[in-house]
C-alpha cells in the first residue's frame, strides 16, 4: 500500500530539500512505465491527471487504475487530479480513490479563487486527501497569457486557505517545446517568505534543466509538473519503432517497446530534481 498524498511527499521534499517529478498521464502504459522508472530510482512520483485525459476516459476509471498502481508499487505514488475547476469534479475523483486534488481557481477573481478553493480543502479533508491550489496564471504556448503571481495576494490566499501546495506564475508557460525558459527566481524568494506551503511549477518542459535542478534545491518549489517533454520523447519513439517494424500491428507490442525507451529519459527527469541522490 503505497498510496502518498501531496502532503505528505512534498513535506519530505522540503525538509530533504529536493522537488518531485507531477508527471502528466494519459492512460495505463504511460502510467505504467512512469512507475517502472521511479522504482528503478527508487523515487516517490506524482501521476497527474489533466482535462484532456479525463475527457477520454472517466474518472471512474482512471480513479481505480492509479490506486492498483500505486498500491503495488514499491515507491510512494501521490495520484492527483489536475486543474479541476468543478468542485463536483473535484469529489468524483476523491470518491474513486485519487489521494489528491488541483482546484485551480486561477482565472476567477481572488475572492471567488479563495472561497472556492477554501470549498475544496474542506471537501478533501473527508477523505484525508491534500489540495493544491494557483495563484496568477500560468499560461499557455500559443494561448492564454500568464499573469504573474503578486507575493502579497499570495499572502492573502494562502492565509484564507491553506493549501497543501500552490503552483505559482514566475515565467513558467505550459506546453513549450524547448527547454529555453528561466523563470524569475527573485519572485519565487519573494513568495515564498509569505507562502509557508511547498510551491508548484507548472510547464517545467519548457524550463532550463539546469534551473530546474536549482531550483529544487534552492527553493520552495517541491514540485514540478513534466508534460510536453514526455510526450515529445514517445512521439519521437513510436514514429521510430513503426517506421523500423512495419510489421508489427499489435497496441501491447508496439507500445511496450516504445515506453522502455521512454523509461531513461524518465528517470533523468526526477533524478534532476533530486540534488540529494
Ligand atoms: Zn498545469
Amino acid at each position: 500500500m503505497t498510496l502518498s498524498t501531496l502532503s505528505q511527499e512534498l513535506h519530505v521534499a522540503r525538509s530533504k530539500r529536493y522537488a518531485l517529478a507531477g508527471l502528466v498521464i494519459l492512460g495505463w502504459e504511460d502510467a505504467k512505465y512512469y512507475v517502472k522508472a521511479a522504482e528503478e530510482i527508487n523515487c516517490p512520483i506524482i501521476l497527474q491527471v489533466g482535462p484532456n485525459c479525463r475527457e477520454n476516459t472517466p474518472i471512474e476509471i482512471m480513479g481505480p487504475m492509479l490506486k492498483k498502481l500505486a498500491e503495488d508499487a514499491s515507491i510512494n505514488i501521490v495520484t492527483l487530479l489536475d486543474h479541476s475547476t468543478n468542485l463536483k469534479e473535484c469529489e468524483r475523483a476523491l470518491d474513486n480513490g485519487f489521494s489528491s486534488i488541483m482546484f485551480d481557481g486561477s482565472n476567477m477573481e481572488l475572492n471567488e479563487n479563495i472561497d472556492l478553493t477554501c470549498k475544496a480543502v474542506e471537501l478533501a479533508k473527508n477523505y484525508g486527501a491534500s489540495v493544491e491550489a494557483e495563484l496568477g496564471v500560468v499560461g499557455y504556448d500559443q494561448g492564454i497569457k500568464s499573469k504573474f503571481t503578486e507575493p502579497k495576494l499570495a499572502q492573502k490566499f494562502y492565509a484564507a486557505t491553506q493549501v497543501d501546495a500552490l503552483a505559482i506564475s514566475v515565467g513558467n508557460t505550459h506546453l513549450e517545446q524547448e527547454k529555453a525558459t528561466e523563470v524569475d527566481t527573485k519572485l519565487v524568494s519573494q513568495i515564498e517568505k509569505f507562502v509557508k506551503c511547498p510551491l508548484v511549477i507548472h510547464g517545467g518542459s519548457g524550463i532550463k534543466t539546469t534551473q530546474l535542478h536549482w531550483l529544487a534545491k534552492n527553493t520552495a518549489i517541491c514540485k514540478i509538473n513534466i508534460g510536453t517533454q514526455l510526450r515529445q520523447v514517445f512521439g519521437e519513439n513510436l514514429r521510430e519503432y513503426l517506421l523500423n517494424n512495419p510489421t508489427i500491428f499489435d497496441r501491447i507490442e508496439i507500445l511496450s517497446h516504445v515506453y522502455e525507451k521512454i523509461i531513461p529519459t524518465t528517470k533523468k527527469i526526477i533524478l534532476n530534481l533530486r540534488p540529494d541522490k
